[in-house]
């Protein structure tokens, strides 16, 4: 059974499949506690709006005719069960599922696990501003792959600073998809183009929360 804090149909906000429909589903419970942390609701098992089976959560993607999938949290990879919800998905190729997760846990054994390639994984990188970077599996640097996304979640000149020399040293650019995703109110989007222009950053998206220009920045289930 998993707590889910809300499931929903929607634009995807971020990713490789931003802007287009896709089922949302929710996870409450997560590792890690970032300081600018957006969905802090997350957080509580009070926030717990329904307990869904695997099946029922299938279900539910199934009947909104919607291909894509967007799992989120909290932390998806830490819910109790989550593979049994990964079989089904993964079986389903007509499905296209997003996993976003917080880079604190190692993606290798599903990866490992669930090997069609319908399943792609969207890794955050929390950098010094987040107060949780040493938390983050470096592992993942490593193991992502073509399909995959790096999402450096930028809230300071420091991020920025620091995500160009791991962006650097693991030559993330030639593995997966690399964005950098600015902290709404904490740093201008401006300061980090002009960043990208003075290092010349190829293959590197800045990337802007689509829901956060659509809806009110504190909405909830859109
Ligand atoms: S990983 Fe995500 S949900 Fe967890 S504390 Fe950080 S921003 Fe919040």
């Amino acid at each position: 059974m998993f707590n889910i804090i809300e499931k929903f149909l929607s634009v995807d906000g971020e990713g490789p499949t931003s802007g287009e429909l896709a089922t949302f589903i929710r996870f409450q419970g997560c590792n890690l506690r970032c300081s600018w942390c957006d969905t802090t609701y997350s957080w509580d098992k009070e926030s717990t709006s329904e307990v869904l089976t695997a099946e029922e959560i299938y279900k539910y993607i199934k009947e909104n005719k919607v291909t894509n999938v967007t799992l989120t949290g909290g932390e998806p990879l830490i819910q109790r069960n989550i593979h049994e919800l990964l079989e089904l998905l993964n079986s389903d190729e007509n499905l296209k599922v997003h996993i976003e997760t917080n880079g604190a846990v190692n993606i290798g054994p599903f990866k490992n696990k669930f090997i069609k390639n319908n399943i792609s994984y969207i890794v955050d990188f929390k950098l010094p501003s987040s107060n949780m970077m040493d938390r983050m599996d470096f592992n993942n640097l490593s193991i992502v792959e073509s399909n995959d996304v790096y999402k450096f979640v930028i809230g300071s000149k420091e991020d920025l600073e620091m995500a160009y020399e791991i962006i650097c040293k693991y030559n993330l650019t030639s593995k997966c998809f690399v964005y950098l995703s600015p902290v709404s109110g904490n740093i201008e989007m401006q300061e980090i183009v002009e960043f990208m222009k003075d290092k010349n950053l190829n293959r590197v998206r800045l990337q802007v929360q689509l829901h956060k220009i659509i809806w009110d920045k504190n909405a909830r289930g859109v």
